[in-house]
C-alpha cells in the first residue's frame, strides 16, 4: 500500500505559523476559485444576509432573535424564553453537544468550513477585502516586505479603514442581537451621554473583531476554538473529512520525472492556498484543518492541467481511501443520522408543544383551613402565580370542580401581559363533608385560545 510521505514529521513538533524560533509567521493565502469555493460563496451569502438582516426583523413587535443575557431575556425564533424554561434550555443544550458530537463523528469539520462565522467572515469578506486592496498571496507578501511608499500608505490605509469598518457593522449586528433593535437605535440616536455603556459595549465589540480578523486571523481556529480541540477525540478513520488520496498521490514528484510516480505532482498548491498553512498531505486528522475545501479545488485545478482524473484532495473517509472504496451513504451513517433526526424531533416537540403560560399553586403557608360555625363552610386559602410566557395578552379563567366553590381575596387574576407574572389569592371553600377527606382537589385554568391546564393541591378539613 501507498504510504504518505513521513519521512521528515517534524510538521508535528510545531505550528505552521510559527518559526523555530517562536514569532508567528504570517499566512499568505493563495487566491483560489474552484466549484467548492463558488458553492461556500453562495451558501455564505445566504448565511450573511440571515445574520445581517435577521435583528431587523419583528414580528408581533419582538426579535427572531434575542440573547439579552443581562436582562435574562430570550427569543428563539420568536418564541420567549424564560428563567422558569430552564430545563428546556438545558435540554437543548444536551442535545446540541449530542448533535454537534454525532455529527463530527460522521461528518468531521464541515461546520468549521461552511457555516463558522469566524470562517465566513474572515473568507469570504475581510480576505475578500484584503485580495480587492493588496492583490494575490505574492503581491501582498511583496507589499508587506516592501519599504514604506506612498502606495503602501494608501492601500494599507483603506484596507484598515474597510476593516473596521466591517469590524464596526459586525459589532452591532451582535449587539442588535443581545439588547434588541429598538434599545439599539436608542444608542444610535440619542444622546450620547445617556448610553456610555452601550456606546463603550459597541466600540470593545468593535476593537475586539478588529483585531480579530485583521490580525489574529487563523490562530482562533488552532489556538482558541474549543471545538477545533475536539476533533482529535470525534474523529475516526469513517468520518467523512478532506481527504489526501495517499494511495493515488504517492510516490509523489515533479512532472517529467521517469521512476513510477503517483498523481501527486508535488507542486505545493494545495499548502499555499490553505489559510491555516498547513499541508493536508500529511494527514487529515490536523487540528489545523478547518475543512475549508480550498485545498480540494485547488488540486483539481492542478490536475484538470495535467489531464489526470480530479479528486486527489476530496471530501472521503480515511477508510475509503484506503479501502479505494466510493463514499456511500453506510448503515452507520444511517444509524447516525437516525439518532440526530430523533434527538431534534424530540426537541422541536418539546418546543411546539410548550404552553402559552406557567402557573404554580400553593396553599398559603402558615395556615390550615377555616371553619365557619355558623354556616358550617370550611375554607383553604391558595395564592397563585401565572406567568404569561408567550408574546400576547393573555386572559384566563380559574375553575374549581363542584362541590367546591372559589373565591377571590381581592381582585381575580384575568389579563396577563406578555412576559408578565400575575399573582392573585382566592379560597376554595366546601360544606364540612361534601368533599371527601385526604383527597386533592382539581383547579383547572383555560386561557382565551381554550388551552388548559390543571393543578392538583391538597384541601385541609377538620377531622369528620
Ligand atoms: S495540489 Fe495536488 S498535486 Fe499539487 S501538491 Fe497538492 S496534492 Fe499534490
Ligand atoms: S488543509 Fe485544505 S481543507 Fe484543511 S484548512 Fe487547509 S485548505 Fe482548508
Amino acid at each position: 500500500m501507498s504510504q504518505i510521505n513521513l519521512e521528515n514529521e517534524d510538521f508535528r513538533n510545531h505550528l505552521y505559523n510559527q518559526a523555530k524560533d517562536g514569532k508567528r509567521l504570517w499566512i499568505y493565502p493563495g487566491r483560489i476559485i474552484g466549484q467548492f469555493y463558488k458553492l461556500r460563496t453562495y451558501f455564505s451569502y445566504v448565511l450573511l444576509t440571515l445574520l445581517f438582516g435577521l435583528p431587523w426583523v419583528e414580528i408581533n413587535g419582538q426579535p427572531i432573535f434575542l440573547f439579552n443575557i443581562l436582562e435574562r431575556k430570550f427569543i428563539f425564533w420568536s418564541v420567549p424564553f424564560f428563567p422558569q424554561d430552564f430545563h428546556l434550555v438545558a435540554l437543548g443544550l444536551v442535545s446540541f453537544l449530542i448533535f454537534i458530537s454525532l455529527f463530527t463523528v460522521l461528518f468531521g469539520r464541515i461546520w468549521c468550513g461552511w457555516a463558522c462565522p469566524q470562517t465566513i467572515f474572515m473568507e469570504m469578506l475581510f480576505r475578500k477585502i484584503e485580495y480587492w486592496i493588496e492583490g494575490d498571496d505574492k503581491a501582498q507578501r511583496r507589499l508587506n516586505e516592501g519599504p514604506w511608499t506612498n502606495e503602501k500608505y494608501i492601500k494599507k490605509g483603506s484596507k484598515h479603514t474597510l476593516f473596521f469598518m466591517l469590524a464596526f457593522a459586525i459589532s452591532n449586528t451582535f449587539l442588535m442581537y443581545i439588547i434588541g433593535k429598538a434599545d439599539w437605535l436608542k444608542i444610535i440616536n440619542e444622546n450620547p451621554a445617556n448610553h456610555i455603556k452601550g456606546l463603550a459595549a459597541m466600540l470593545i465589540f468593535t476593537g475586539v473583531f478588529y483585531f480579530v480578523f485583521a490580525r489574529f486571523r487563523e490562530l482562533v481556529c488552532i489556538v482558541v476554538c474549543p471545538y477545533g480541540r475536539l476533533q482529535g477525540v470525534l474523529l475516526d478513520n469513517n468520518s467523512i473529512l478532506v481527504q489526501y488520496d495517499h494511495k493515488r498521490g504517492e510516490p509523489r514528484g515533479k512532472v517529467g520525472k521517469t521512476e513510477e510516480k503517483g498523481d501527486c505532482i508535488d507542486c505545493h498548491w494545495c499548502v499555499r492556498v490553505c489559510p491555516t498553512g498547513i499541508d493536508i498531505r500529511n494527514g487529515s486528522n490536523q487540528l489545523e484543518c478547518i475543512g475549508c475545501t480550498a485545498c480540494i479545488d485547488a488540486c483539481d485545478e492542478v490536475m484538470e492541467k495535467v489531464h489526470q482524473p480530479k479528486g486527489l484532495i476530496r471530501y472521503d473517509s480515511l477508510q475509503g481511501v484506503i479501502s479505494g472504496t466510493k463514499l456511500k451513504f453506510t448503515k452507520r451513517i444511517a444509524a447516525y443520522t437516525s439518532v440526530l433526526v430523533l434527538i431534534m424531533g424530540i426537541l422541536a416537540y418539546m418546543l411546539v408543544t410548550r404552553r402559552d403560560w406557567e402557573s404554580t399553586l400553593l396553599r398559603t403557608p402558615g395556615m390550615t383551613y377555616q371553619y365557619d360555625q355558623k354556616t358550617k363552610m370550611v375554607s383553604n386559602l391558595y395564592q397563585l402565580r401565572i406567568l404569561n410566557k408567550s408574546m400576547k395578552s393573555q386572559h384566563v379563567q380559574v375553575f374549581v370542580e363542584e362541590p367546591l366553590k372559589i373565591s377571590w381575596v381581592g381582585k381575580p387574576i384575568q389579563g396577563i401581559s406578555p412576559g408578565q407574572i400575575a399573582k392573585g389569592e382566592f379560597f376554595i371553600r366546601a360544606k364540612a363533608g361534601a368533599w371527601k377527606q385526604g383527597e386533592k382537589i382539581q383547579i383547572k385554568i383555560i386561557n382565551n385560545a381554550g388551552k388548559e391546564e390543571s393543578l392538583k393541591t391538597s384541601f385541609i378539613q377538620p377531622d369528620e
